[in-house]
Parts: structure tokens; C-alpha cells; sequence
């Protein structure tokens, strides 16, 4: 293997026992409210891991399950409920929501400065008007791992994968801000493999199982898997990226594992989330 693996796991540990000093220093606890509707078995799991996560760095954690039948009007009530809590300085609602339900609506019900999932469309306009706010947690996690890695990054030529509201396009936004070069590719982007082979850096953000091969990376890049795919194994199944690690290795000057590279960071992410919201709430007390 020719390329450094980048510890995302590492990194997300030293972020959190960053995030729990300052916590500890804040003269008050700042609260993170996570609302899940319905069973969704891998949605419970991420749930259950970012309340654990919360209090182990001294923040306080609100679960609030609903059953799946829960309507509109009772989503909306209770994130106007959380809005107005003093205890609660970030809310998060776990998506997928059941299909009844209007995510976009929900999500616009949250107040800005406690978006700490950067979702609404006052924090995805101030992150594309180059103004401070709230990120999504996941495209926070890449740049914190790419600026430890490139400190400078002006005038690299960027090739992110995916134009979702959740990942592709705040990463490209965030590069942007590095000033990166960046094209945003897509499922009609045309010789996807010959547009690869130009980045510098390359984010992978498709939901595709190893769709990069290793021929589509330019030597030396540095190559962001943000992909989670679970694929059949011989035993159960298994984790895997967008890229094909082994494949990609061999090529690439720096690469993110999966597991262990970019997923780590977006739980870190959402408690440094936290606590600058709760730090720009003090602000305005
Ligand atoms: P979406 O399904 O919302 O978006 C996928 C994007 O990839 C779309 O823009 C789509 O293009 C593009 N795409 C799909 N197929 C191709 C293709 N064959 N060629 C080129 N582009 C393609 O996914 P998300 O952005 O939400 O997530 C992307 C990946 O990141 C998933 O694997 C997800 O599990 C993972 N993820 C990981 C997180 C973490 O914590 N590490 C957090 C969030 C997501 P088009 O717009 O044209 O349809």
C-alpha cells in the first residue's frame, strides 16, 4: 500500500475530549435533544451512540421517541417545544422520517441556531454566502480531516462525488472556502473515471459500493470515502465505502477508511455543533 491512512477515529476521540474540556469550562451544561420516530433498527443504533456519546462529554442528552404513527402536527409541536427550552441548545430529528411525514417541513421548524445537523436553509445559505453558522455534521467531519492534512489547499482541484443537501454539496461549499477548485459530479456527470483522475482531492459521497476503482485516482491524491455501504460477507455482511479501498491505496497519497475514517467524525461533529451553539446562545443571553 503506497498511500497513509487517515485515522478518522483517532482524530474524532482527540475532537471529543476537545469538545468535553471546553464543556467543562463553560460554567453550564449545554443540552442536546435527539428526536426519533418509529423503530428503524439502524437509525435506534445511531441514536442510542450519540446519547452515549453526549454525556460522556458532559453534555446533557434529551431522547425523545415517538411511535411511528405520530403525526405532523405532533412532530412540529414538539420541535417548537425544544425551540423554546432554555436546557436544550442543539436539536437533531433522525432521518429517514417515516414516509407520512414531511421532512423539509420539520426541519424548517427547527430554530436556526440550534440546527446543530446545519439542515435548515438559513444555515445551508450562510454556508453558501461564506458567513459563519451551523455545518452539517458529516461535510464538517472531511474538512476538519483534510485541513489537518492540507493546511493549504488553494488552488487544489476538488472533485466531490454527490450533490446531496446532506453531504455533496456543503463539502463542495466548504472546499470552496479553502479555495479549492471544485467540480460537483453527479449520476449525469459524463466520464466520471477521466474527471477523477484530475482531482486532488476526490470525496466520494454516492452510496455506491466501491463504484472509485483505483485506476480513477490520480497519484498521490487525497481520497475522502464518505460512503456507507453494507454488502453481503461470508458470514453476515460487511461495511464498505464508495471507494475500493485496496484498489485506491495503492494510488492515492492519503485515503480515509471505511470503517474508521469519515463516519467517527460526524458524531464528534454534532457534539462541536453543540457546544458552539450553545456557546453562540450564551453569546446572545
Ligand atoms: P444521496 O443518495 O442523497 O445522494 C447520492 C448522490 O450521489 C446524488 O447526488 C447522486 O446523483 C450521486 N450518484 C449516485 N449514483 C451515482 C453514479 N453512479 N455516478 C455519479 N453520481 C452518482 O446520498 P447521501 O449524500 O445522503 O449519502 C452519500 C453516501 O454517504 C451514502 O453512502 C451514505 O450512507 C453516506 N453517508 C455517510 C455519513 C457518515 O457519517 N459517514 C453520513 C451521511 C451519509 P444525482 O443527484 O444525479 O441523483
Amino acid at each position: 500500500m503506497v498511500a497513509t491512512v487517515i485515522d478518522g477515529k483517532a482524530f474524532a476521540a482527540d475532537l471529543l475530549s476537545r469538545v468535553a474540556a471546553e464543556v467543562a469550562g463553560l460554567g453550564f451544561q449545554p443540552g442536546l435533544a435527539v428526536v426519533l420516530v418509529g423503530d428503524d433498527p439502524a437509525s435506534k443504533v445511531y441514536v442510542a451512540n450519540k446519547a452515549r456519546t453526549t454525556v460522556q462529554v458532559g453534555m446533557r442528552s434529551f431522547e425523545h421517541r415517538l411511535p411511528a404513527v405520530t403525526s405532523q402536527a405532533e412532530l412540529v409541536g414538539l420541535v417548537q417545544a425544544l425551540n423554546e427550552d432554555k436546557l436544550v441548545h442543539g436539536i437533531l430529528v433522525q432521518l429517514p422520517l417515516p414516509q407520512h411525514l414531511d421532512a423539509d417541513a420539520v426541519i424548517a421548524a427547527i430554530h436556526p441556531g440550534k440546527d446543530v445537523d446545519g439542515l435548515t436553509i438559513g444555515n445551508a445559505g450562510r454556508l453558501a454566502a461564506g458567513l459563519p453558522g451551523l455545518v452539517p455534521c458529516t461535510p464538517l467531519g472531511c474538512l476538519l480531516l483534510l485541513r489537518d492534512r492540507v493546511p493549504n489547499m488553494a488552488g487544489l482541484h476538488a472533485v466531490v462525488l454527490g450533490r446531496s443537501n446532506l453531504v455533496g454539496k456543503p463539502i463542495a461549499q466548504l472546499l470552496l472556502q479553502q479555495n479549492c477548485t471544485v467540480t460537483i459530479a453527479h449520476s449525469k456527470t459524463r466520464d466520471l473515471p477521466a474527471l477523477c483522475r484530475t482531482a486532488d482531492i476526490l470525496v466520494a459521497a454516492v452510496g455506491r459500493p466501491e463504484m472509485v476503482r483505483g485506476d480513477w485516482v490520480k497519484p498521490g491524491a487525497v481520497v475522502i470515502d464518505v460512503g456507507i455501504n453494507r454488502v453481503p460477507a461470508a458470514d453476515k455482511t460487511r461495511l464498505v465505502g464508495d471507494v475500493a479501498f485496496a484498489e485506491a491505496a495503492e494510488v492515492a497519497g492519503m485515503i480515509t477508511p471505511v470503517p474508521g475514517g469519515v463516519g467517527p467524525m460526524t458524531i464528534a461533529c454534532l457534539l462541536r455543533n453543540t457546544l458552539t451553539a450553545a456557546q453562540m446562545m450564551k453569546g446572545n443571553a
